[in-house]
């Protein structure tokens, strides 16, 4: 247990007033913080009119901080302050590869509270900035895989919080709606000539869009299934395929924000219709063509969602099915100029999209 999760104890009274005057305001701020943001918008996909399945990306790149990663944040600090896990004087700690670092540092500063990032030392330059910019302290390891201890151990050498968002992303979101992600989408589409998906395409990092999706898709009694992709490297397919919850990879993975090399206690198997690995250099190569046919450049694991999504569009066509297909613009590629979108950068790690290049063409009807 972390200093910030204890007990009231026999100091409680006046310092325990204060606390919760103070518990009450952060809340309050949150919520305004909130209530000042708009809805991100939902864009169709320019595909065939004549294919009849339509493609709708949900754009969580608009979000104040830039990625799906905000909505988590705000609610991994609303379900901590209402557990009285964090205080006025609590130090937040995050294991995170980056995005969600920075939407933490946002609500970090708004509620003035010390922020502390525990990320892989090979993060953008770009994201640490971000973090920075908020008035956030990065402290980089160089196994990736050590993440959650060192986290841990800063936490409790400092009195503060380890916020967990392995751990806590299924659980801080309101599956049941309160305008989740999944209620936002269904309720964009209902004048769409398929307002019902037949599929929901996502990735997954802590698991937690894939949990609050498949939750709510069955709590509204819809036939939408939901379709898990995954990157190289990762241990969610296997696992999910083969039941062994337990099992490990050796290498982290290349999309940042998905992947893990082991399964996430926010991944929830049960919600999960199917799974597909994409490559990672198909990923890249349907980010690029995503950059320069929409006037948006995503991320890399909008790129896997993408690949996915059109995998299940040309079974859909060739079974003669029509309908539609859901997935996310996950964040803001800007943050990867020096990454993914660097020919010299994907050229030193192996990451090579041109054999794709010609099958994505062919996946968005060009
Ligand atoms: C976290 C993340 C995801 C996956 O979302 P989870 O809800 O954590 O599974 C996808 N893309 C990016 C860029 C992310 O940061």
């Amino acid at each position: 247990m972390t200093a910030g999760q204890g007990p009231a104890g026999p100091e409680a009274g006046v310092h325990d007033e204060q606390r919760r005057a103070w518990v009450n305001r952060a809340v309050a701020t949150i919520r305004a913080d909130a209530n000042r943001s708009a809805d991100t918008h939902l864009l169709r996909l320019p595909l065939p009119e004549e294919w009849g399945v339509d493609v709708y990306l949900k754009d969580e790149s608009t979000h104040p901080t830039g990625s799906l990663k905000h909505r988590l944040a705000r609610s991994l600090f609303l379900h901590a302050l209402v557990n009285g896990w964090i205080g006025p004087t609590t130090t937040v700690v995050e294991a995170s590869s980056g995005s969600t670092a920075i939407s933490e540092a946002y609500f970090a500063q708004l509620v003035g509270l010390p922020f502390v990032a525990v990320m892989s030392r090979t993060t953008s330059v770009e994201k640490i900035s971000l973090i920075e910019g908020y008035g956030g302290r990065c402290h980089l390891v160089d196994d990736p895989a050590g993440v959650y201890e060192v986290s841990q151990r800063l936490a409790r050498e400092c009195g503060g919080h380890y916020m967990d968002q392995f751990t806590y992303a299924e659980r801080a979101t309101d599956w049941r709606g309160n305008n989740n992600i999944a209620e936002s989408v269904l309720d964009q589409l209902r004048l769409e000539r398929h307002p019902v998906p037949t599929w929901i395409v996502v990735g997954a990092g802590t698991g937690g869009t894939a949990s609050t999706f498949g939750r709510y898709v069955r709590y509204q009694g819809l036939p939408t299934r939901l379709c898990v992709v995954d990157p190289e490297h990762s241990a969610f397919h296997p696992a999910w395929s083969s039941g062994d919850l337990g099992l490990t990879t050796d290498r982290g993975s290349r999309i940042e924000g998905i992947g893990r090399q082991r399964v996430e206690p926010s991944f929830l198997p049960g919600v999960v219709d199917h799974m597909i690995t994409v490559p990672d250099a198909a990923s890249v190569a349907t980010m690029r063509h995503v950059d320069r046919l929409l006037a948006r450049r995503p991320g890399p694991s909008t790129g896997t969602n993408l690949w996915g999504a059109l995998q299940l569009v040309d079974r859909m066509r060739r079974a003669g099915e029509t309908g539609s297909v859901v997935t996310l613009l996950c964040d803001d590629g800007h943050r990867y100029a020096d990454t993914y979108y660097s020919d010299a950068w994907l050229a030193e790690h192996d990451l090579d999209p041109a054999p794709h290049v010609e099958e994505v063409a062919r996946l968005f009807g060009a």
